[in-house]
């Protein structure tokens, strides 16, 4: 076998990173890879190094044409890892954790892969699975029977309310605009909700909807699926897209196509190849900003008149902050909703669970080792958060975390802060700071 392609970190830029599933040879790109955590091309045609801190990469199918490709016949085999029974993962699987979260009953993780390791037990446990399947983005999950009805329940249970994430009893107070004041949440689809259909070109990033009477946002962005535009719709639609950062945002256009939606992205994430350059709002400075009565994205000043205030003054009245959280990219902003004390973190901040041996829910965890900006920079963007008063930690990548209260949630924040270090070298911040 020939391996004409010696992949270096010079060859990858995060712009440029498509991850594509091998049976999609003949696009432009193919194969995604993940050095350090685990994704392979199964088998794979490629040495294990160079090692770099990148996550994913791209290789041009001109690459490869030397390759001994055969090694694709059986990318759609049902990995023996699988237990017997009508649902199996196949070996184009990414390993992005999607299915374990989704269904932890019927999918683990065995090498580096997904597996069934246990058939749904009864009809609940199926749909279930099948949400997980509808989700999972490289369609490695597959069943050899399922009917109709079950499949039209899964499809209609996404998006699925987030567990555990409920209506602060503070909110009630609040009377920003969009906030459910008055109201009883319970009594609406008021909420927050996680969209499933993970899509593949932002590596299986979870995105969410909040409902609200303001008018839903969209947090990242997922697949786009007719049948998931139909279930939003039912939900009220989007009015705005929120997008994190530059990693998760595949799909943008045609969301915002489907629902006339205005779509928010900080300036430093922009680019033409992503498309990006053509968002309604685009954030500039260092925020924070919030929506206005009008349902305007106005920045801290705009809004007091002032550049003094301090943000946790300004976020009492308003229901969503915009946070400017630099780290993971230059630009990377998080979204808190105070009414559900939620914090839409994208690829800043998530649970350790499951990254960490041992590491509880509400233990808070950065990954240093897929950083594109800075890694000193995202510890503090790390404390800055303290700010605000958030209990539920929604990431686009990595596990929720969940606190009982502000005491754990600043003891875990302030441990990541002192523990974390730095693997690359702090960069220059375009603000100066
Ligand atoms: S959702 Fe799909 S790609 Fe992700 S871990 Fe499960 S089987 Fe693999």
């Amino acid at each position: 076998m020939r391996y004409p392609l010696m992949i270096t970190c010079a060859t990858l830029h995060c712009e440029n990173i498509q991850l594509s599933n091998h049976h999609m040879l003949g696009d432009n790109r193919v194969v995604g890879m993940r050095h350090a955590g685990g994704y392979t091309l199964r088998p794979s045609p490629f040495p294990s190094r160079p090692r770099c801190d990148r996550r994913f990469i791209s290789v041009p199918v001109s690459a490869l044409k030397d390759m001994d490709l055969s090694l694709r016949r059986n990318e759609r085999e049902k990995r023996v890892e699988n237990v017997d029974g009508p649902f199996y993962v196949d070996r184009t699987c990414i390993d992005c954790d999607t299915c374990r979260w989704m269904a932890p009953s019927t999918f683990s993780r065995v090498g580096r892969q997904s597996a069934v390791v246990a058939q749904p037990e009864d009809g609940a446990a199926r749909v279930q699975a099948l949400r997980a399947l509808i989700s999972c983005p490289t369609h490695s999950i597959h069943v050899s029977n399922r009917s109709p009805e079950e499949l039209k329940e899964a499809q209609e249970g996404l998006p699925a309310r987030v567990p555990n994430v409920e209506l602060s009893p503070a909110a009630m107070e609040l009377k920003g605009p969009g906030t459910p004041a008055g109201t009883a949440a319970t009594a609406t689809a008021d909420g927050v909700y996680y969209t499933g259909w993970a899509s593949v070109s932002s590596i299986a990033a979870c995105a969410y909807l909040i409902v609200r009477q303001g008018g839903n946002i969209l947090v990242d962005v997922p697949r786009y699926s007719p049948v998931l535009a139909r279930r939003i719709e039912a939900l009220g639609g989007v009015r705005y897209i929120f997008m994190t950062h530059r990693d998760d945002v595949a799909g943008h256009q045609e969301w915002a196509r489907h629902f006339g939606a205005r779509r928010v992205f900080h300036e430093l994430e922009v680019n033409t190849r992503q498309g990006t350059d053509e968002v309604e709002v685009k954030l500039s400075g260092e925020g924070p900003w919030f929506l206005d009565g009008d349902g305007e994205v106005v920045s801290a000043a705009a809004l007091t008149g002032t550049d003094g205030a301090a943000a946790g003054e300004l976020a009492a009245p308003c229901d969503l902050t915009f946070i400017f959280t630099p780290g993971h990219t230059e630009g990377h902003v998080c979204l808190y909703y105070a009414p559900y004390k939620v914090l839409f973190s994208g690829d800043h901040l998530c649970s350790a669970w499951g990254e960490v041996e041992g590491a509880p829910q509400d233990e808070l965890f950065i990954y240093t080792n897929f950083n594109w900006y800075s890694v000193p920079e995202q510890l503090r963007s790390v404390t800055k958060l303290l700010q605000y008063d958030w209990l539920h930690v929604l990431p686009a990548h990595g596990r929720r975390a969940h606190f009982p209260d502000a005491t754990a949630r600043n003891s875990s924040a302030l441990r990541l802060a002192a523990a974390a270090a730095p693997s690359k070298p702090n960069a220059e911040s375009r603000y100066g700071r």
